[in-house]
């Protein structure tokens, strides 16, 4: 099938392909460190889930997604765990990373892969699947792949195979060595999605790999298209434009147009993913640029990149790395950084290879930078605006819809780097939303704070009142309770508690007297009974004095008897 369509602008550059496209993928080999960085994927970084000194295998999660998007760590090999900590990441920006440090036993124990029925699986299963396996899109947007798929109703579903960049060929050897397995991952896709077409879009420059899935797509119903080899060939957009004639615009998904675009490489480990149960832990890297041996290599993630551009050999002049395109991609802050699912290429840089950019000149408003934007923007306004921080009016000429090709630097009479500018101004707007959100929530914040103060301090009130208001209700009965009584009583009152007092002192005193208190109280003796009291005891006293003398007079004897 011939494309229908074409795209606005584009460039071509050197190609650079044959240094590395001309050998079969190698096994780079196992580093004596793996430096796996969490930020895997475009959304939040993976959660640890193992702990330092533990020793992991081949294939086993060690770090969770986080949210929906976001994409789950493996291990790349087995080992033990050195260290959680922020590392150097392979960024721009030269910030560190939280990141899980390996140090492979060598001996590649690994867990048992856990793969699903596909078929059989509802969507939702195989999101967690792909999710928890790890699958991003490998052409370098690294977007969890979970989220692309969708239950049906495309149009058109498009895998791209285009990769427009100088120097890169690692999808190049993938598509002529793997060529069965993408068209395996390409049919499930297509499947699943229920694609009313599927076109694999491969740019001229790599007619074997053309050839090699042509052949693979025998029967399947797969249209593999040769696509004119121009760069930015190979953005989504662009080539959706040449294989369809849609033209997506800013903010919007591909997929209210009826289509879906999958990298080759995406479609090939969604394959291993969901049909082998294998995640995602490792890529094929291009290593080229002032190194001897040219090349792509099968890496695992987490390798150092400097290692594996020192496993290529690197000319005497080299001098720093590029990761990714000459076009796209930038200098590594830090060699050592580990690579990543994003990491599709690596050039060894020298001042012959890629000699550094002259000093910029001002702009001579030529145009042509314009001619080559792919997106139809203005690149000589944007930059003005972008220079003069006028990030308003940047983006009133659509800043955001700048791919970052950039074609218009590389077209630019003047060397101004154009696209600096570009990402200098988004970055400014980015950080100027998050101050402003990070505003916003400590504003609601300090509201709420003064909500919750004045309701607290409403309720309290309120409980005042309503206790003054209890205390007046019960007042009355509390004043009866407590006021003075009339004199009289209070005469009657005393009398009555001295009299009780007088008695209680009467018992007292009876009780210290050997009487039993709780008895009643004796009854005074009259005189008469006084006298017979008198009486009874001296005839007591008689009778025990006649009795003391019985006891003196001696017993009658025998011879007393008559
Ligand atoms: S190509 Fe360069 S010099 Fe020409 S208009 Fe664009 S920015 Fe200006
Ligand atoms: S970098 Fe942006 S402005 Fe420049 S050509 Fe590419 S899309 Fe257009």
């Amino acid at each position: 099938m011939k494309p229908r369509f074409t795209f606005h602008g584009g460039v071509h550059p050197p190609r650079h392909k044959t240094e590395s496209n001309g050998t079969p993928i190698r096994d780079a080999g196992l580093p004596p460190q793996l430096v796996v960085p969490l930020n895997q994927s475009i959304g939040n970084p993976a959660r640890p889930c193992v702990a330092v000194g533990e020793r992991v295998l081949a294939h086993q999660r060690i770090a969770d997604a986080d949210g929906n998007v976001s994409a789950a760590v493996h291990a790349p090999a087995s080992g033990r765990v050195l260290a959680i900590e922020e590392r150097p990441f392979a960024h721009p920006s030269g910030l560190p990373a939280l990141s899980i440090v390996i140090e492979p036993d060598g001996r590649d124990d690994s867990v048992d892969p856990v793969p699903v029925d596909w078929r059989q699986a509802d969507s939702r299963t195989l999101r967690e699947q792909l999710r928890d396996m790890g699958v991003v899109g490998l052409g370098g947007a690294v977007f969890p792949t979970a989220l692309k798929l969708s239950d049906g109703g495309l149009e058109t579903l498009v895998i791209n195979g285009a990769e427009c960049e100088p120097y890169i060929s690692c999808d190049d050897r993938l598509m002529r060595e793997r060529a069965a397995d993408i068209v395996l991952g390409v049919g499930l896709l297509a499947e699943r999605m229920q694609a009313k077409e599927t076109l694999i879009g491969i740019e001229d420059d790599k007619p074997e790999a053309i050839a090699a899935l042509t052949a693979a797509c025998a029967g399947t119903g797969i249209e593999v298209v040769s696509v004119p080899t121009r760069y930015p060939g190979g953005g989504a957009k662009q080539l959706i434009r040449v294989l369809t004639g849609k033209e997506v615009p800013h903010g919007v998904r591909s997929t209210d147009f009826g289509v879906q675009c999958f990298n080759v490489a995406t479609a090939y480990t969604v394959w291993r993913a969901l049909v082998l149960g294998l995640p995602v832990v490792s890529r094929i890297v291009t290593v080229t640029g002032a190194v001897a041996r040219a090349g792509n290599v099968e890496a695992r993630i987490g390798t150092p990149a400097d290692w594996l551009v020192g496993q290529a050999g690197p000319t005497p002049d080299s001098r720093g790395i590029i990761m990714g395109g000459p076009m796209m991609g930038f200098t590594l802050p830090a060699p050592a950084a580990g690579i990543t699912k994003a990491t599709n290429c690596l050039i060894a840089r020298s001042e012959a290879l890629l000699p550094p950019r002259p000093p910029a000149l001002p702009c001579i408003r030529c145009g042509a930078c314009s001619e080559v934007c792919p997106a139809s923007l203005q690149p000589m306004e944007l930059y003005w605006h972008a220079r003069s921080k006028q990030f308003g009016r940047a983006q009133e000429y659509a800043l955001f819809d700048c791919i970052e090709c950039g074609a218009c630097s590389y077209v630019c009479p003047s060397q101004i780097p154009l696209v600096d500018y570009y990402r200098y101004a988004k970055d400014e707007i980015w950080a100027a939303e998050r101050d402003r959100k990070a505003a916003e929530l400590a504003r609601t914040r300090f509201d709420f704070r003064n909500y919750r103060a004045a309701r607290d301090k409403e309720e309290k009130a309120a409980r005042l009142a309503a206790r003054a208001a209890a205390a007046a209700a019960s007042a009355p009965a509390v004043a009866a309770e407590t006021a003075p009584a009339p004199a009289a009583t209070l005469d009657a009152d005393k009398q009555a508690a001295i009299q009780a007092a007088m008695a209680r002192a009467a018992a007292r005193k009876a009780a210290g007297a050997g009487k039993d208190p709780a008895a009643p109280a004796a009854t005074p003796m009259s005189d008469a009974d006084k006298k017979a009291a008198i009486e009874a005891a001296m005839a007591r006293a008689a009778a025990r004095k006649a009795a003391k003398a019985a006891e003196a007079t001696p017993p009658p004897s025998e011879s007393d008897a008559p």
